[in-house]
């Protein structure tokens, strides 16, 4: 499978809206420090195309990496930075040809808020793995808010293991035994750098560090980024050396 970054922001992306931080005040449109919310796409040996999470962003985020239609949609939670881009699809999915995939808190809310858009929604339970082509996809139980998954992707052809984990304060243990000594982690650092710390939802910065290194995998990226870190990409590749910094437009192949 090959991934895509198509978002590494936070809940609000880079730039904040009007330029309330210096980085917002700065960023550029093709700098890795201009950031949609965070978004993956996950491209098949033979050629399926699953996009991670449907933000706000989505329409922008298909034009920016020239996205054809996708074959399914895989959402994590709820939120509406994870789902409200469903809204944008309304008049480009055929009845319901587009599969999408959350838990039945999310399909709760796409059936109150936007069940006009005619996409083919296929609850998930989390442990329990179906397979797109060649995928299989684990939605794997995290803590941030009730009905929040993580997801582990494994290519059934290579054997390859990627972990994503959007938004997050802890990993439980049926999880932890799941992603032992994998290929990638991918994992929320919205607060990595800030002093916001009212948000029990998410790890809080003194906590980051020490849940960083508590994970066992080959790569381990840091994506949820927000403008009020108040750091560069450069300064944050400086600062943590010891993972990778997801930008927007990041790849990885695992074969
Ligand atoms: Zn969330």
């Amino acid at each position: 499978m090959k991934v895509i970054f198509l978002g590494s922001g936070c809940w609000q992306g880079i730039p904040a809206p009007f330029g309330c931080d210096k980085i917002s005040q700065n960023v550029e449109w093709n700098s890795k420090d201009f950031r949609f919310r965070t978004s993956l796409h996950i491209e098949t040996e033979n050629g399926k195309s699953i996009i991670v999470e449907a933000t706000p962003d989505i329409r922008l985020q298909s034009w920016k990496f020239k996205l054809k239609k996708p074959d399914a949609i895989l959402i994590s939670h709820w939120h509406w930075d994870h789902l409200f881009g469903l809204l944008d699809l309304d008049w480009f999915v055929e009845n319901n040809a587009l599969a999408v995939y959350g838990n039945s808190v999310t399909k709760k809310w796409y059936d109150e808020r936007m069940s006009h858009v005619k996409v083919s929604f296929q609850t998930f339970e989390s442990y329990k793995s179906f397979e797109i082509d060649n995928i299989r996809v684990t939605p794997i139980t995290v803590n941030h808010v009730k009905d929040t998954d993580g997801l582990l992707f494994e290519d059934m052809n290579s054997g390859k293991k990627l972990a994503y984990f959007s938004d997050l304060y802890e990993i439980p243990a049926e999880t932890l035994d799941l992603i032992e000594n994998i290929d990638a982690i991918i994992t929320d650092v919205t607060y990595l750098e800030s002093n916001i710390d009212d948000d029990p939802t998410h790890l809080q910065k003194n906590q980051i560090i020490p849940f960083l290194e508590s994970l066992n995998a080959r790569e381990i990226i840091l994506t949820n980024i927000g403008s009020y870190q108040n750091l560069t990409h450069e300064n944050l590749e400086k600062k943590f050396p010891q993972y990778t910094i997801a930008y927007d437009g990041m790849s990885r192949q695992y074969l």
